[in-house]
């Protein structure tokens, strides 16, 4: 049931309803009721000119029934405010639950996932006292398409998708976002040594967009060399962008660098809705025990101010809050030699912000929101930002992989099978087995699985056409040749669309 009623943050004395942005709230599960009170107390007392509505998920519809924890009438609210401020929910034990978050990242279109990650050192411990980077990763493609397949006995499949247009709005966001928040470096992360089509791509959009922005500096980094970089010397990055599963994991280790899993927001943003929340979950662990810390929340809720157009008001929160962390007072998480008396609970945690609106830190640096440029994102989206049309390629397919299940034989013996099957004006190319060439000239040495992929091309310069291919797998599996799936291999503009083989 949606709960639209029950309203903590009072109108602000004075103003005009029609001045308030009206935002979907959720306060979630375990911990979340607690920090979602605390921050919306601050809010309130800050005088951001919000009018929330509550809706119900998480663990709760879960349970009656809404596989992804989100019931048919709350997306009604979030399609109409477009802005959610949420807490944490928790994803009850068992399988046949999906996740909500990706359910709503994908449903709403949020495809740049924005975590701010800053260490507060000397107040809260961290080896990278200097750190203060950006990760903007990509939210929506890559590996959590969730298309798999078990194909074989052995052999199960997960598809990487990467597109031209999901490339350009993530790195387009990067760039934007740098550029407005006065950051000097976009340094991109992935794999395209190996994964030189998928990967290959982020990283030459990324190039391409790199030269609207030559006011920014540009790196690329190997993935792997790029986080154990980030592991060792945070302090080197500024602004990374990411697909989708490196930006998961970096962006993980990244907070975790900052001290404490409950300091740090994030915000998913997409061309029409955004939605902003802590990191970390429901920790029910500590849940119900008024101890929490709701800063992770509230400086989501500052990040939402800024999107929403009251930059100022999310200036003097934030400035007060680090105030606060550096007065010492700390929640009991973050509790140490520089904290004054006993741990804070939520509640007065929020209270000690409250007392120091309008106060900026002595210390750390103090936060600018008041002057920042809009962003040509998420709600105000300017077409600057929208992936440019690409033309149509000239397409021409010059062969198919067909992928077939072959459970105790030798790459020889499916080598004769199907070049005494294959039809006009196909050739059998070549076999290879998890990406080895295991025919013509294979390595005994290598280890093969039950599954094969067998590449048919026409003779030089010919193209085939789908009835080719057809008749090609009429006659293979008319001689019981199990067929798992088919590739095109296609050229655009004479240009290859596919792999030559592994490490090519
Ligand atoms: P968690 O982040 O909830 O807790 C990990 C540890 O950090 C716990 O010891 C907890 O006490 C502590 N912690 C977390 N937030 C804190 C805070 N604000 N103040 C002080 N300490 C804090 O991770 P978990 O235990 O793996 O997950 C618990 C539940 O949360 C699971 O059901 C999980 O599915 C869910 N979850 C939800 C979200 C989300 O809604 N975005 C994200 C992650 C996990």
């Amino acid at each position: 049931m949606m709960r639209q009623t029950r309203v903590i943050v009072n109108t602000p004395s004075g103003i005009d309803m029609t001045e308030l942005t009206p935002i979907t709230v959720a306060r979630g599960d375990g911990i979340g009721p607690e920090i979602m009170d605390a921050t919306l107390r601050v809010l309130q007392a800050a005088g951001a000119r919000i009018a929330p509505e509550f809706i119900d998920i998480g663990e709760q519809q879960y349970l009656a029934g809404h596989s992804s924890g989100i019931p048919p009438q709350a997306w009604e609210s979030l399609r109409r405010t477009k802005v959610f401020l949420k807490a944490p929910i928790t994803t009850p034990q068992g399988g046949g639950f999906k996740s909500l978050n990706v359910t709503i990242r994908k449903t709403l279109g949020l495809y740049a996932n924005v975590r701010p990650c800053v260490s507060y050192a000397p107040f809260v411990r961290t080896l990278h006292p200097k750190m203060n980077l950006v990760i903007v990763r990509e939210n929506e493609e890559d590996l959590y398409a969730g298309i798999e397949h078990r194909q074989t006995d052995e052999v199960f499949q997960c598809l990487k998708l990467i597109t031209r247009p999901g490339c350009e709005k993530i790195v387009r966001y990067a760039f934007d976002y740098a550029r407005r928040h006065g950051r000097k470096k976009v340094t991109c992360m992935t794999k395209d040594n190996i994964m030189k089509m998928t990967d290959g791509l982020f990283h030459r959009v990324f190039d391409e967009v790199a030269r609207e922005y030559p006011d920014i500096e540009t790196e690329h980094l190997i993935i792997d060399i790029g986080a154990a970089r980030l592991a060792t010397r945070p302090e080197r990055f500024d602004v990374i962008v990411t697909p989708n599963l490196y930006g998961d994991i970096l962006s993980d280790i990244a907070a975790e660098l900052t001290g404490s899993v409950g300091l740090a927001p994030s915000a998913n943003i997409g061309d029409h809705v955004a939605m902003f929340e802590a990191i970390h979950g429901s920790a029910p662990d500590i849940a119900g025990k008024g101890v929490a810390n709701p800063s992770g929340l509230l400086l989501a809720a500052v990040l939402m101010l800024v999107h929403i157009g009251q930059p100022a008001v999310a200036e003097t929160i934030h400035n007060a809050w680090l105030r606060t962390i550096e007065d010492g007072v700390h929640t009991a998480e973050l509790h140490g030699s520089l904290s004054i008396g006993r741990p804070f609970g939520s509640m007065d945690f929020a209270d000690a912000v409250i007392d120091r609106l309008g106060q900026v830190p002595e210390k750390l640096p103090a936060v600018r929101y008041a002057h920042e440029a809009p962003a040509s994102t998420g709600a105000a989206a300017a077409p600057a930002l929208a992936p440019r049309p690409s033309g149509r390629a000239a397409k021409a397919m010059v062969g198919v992989d067909v992928f077939v299940h072959g459970a105790g034989i030798s790459a020889d013996f499916l080598a004769g099978q199907l070049s005494a099957l294959v039809t006009p004006p196909f050739t059998l190319q070549m076999i290879t087995n998890r990406g080895v060439k295991v025919w013509p000239g294979g390595f005994p040495e290598t280890f093969c699985t039950d599954h094969w992929r067998c590449r048919f091309v026409a003779p030089d310069g010919q193209t085939v056409t789908h009835a080719d291919i057809i008749g090609l797998l009429q006659a293979l599996t008319a001689r019981g040749v199990d067929v798992i799936k088919t590739e095109n291999l296609c050229t655009f503009d004479g240009e290859r669309g596919y792999a030559l083989g592994q490490g090519q």
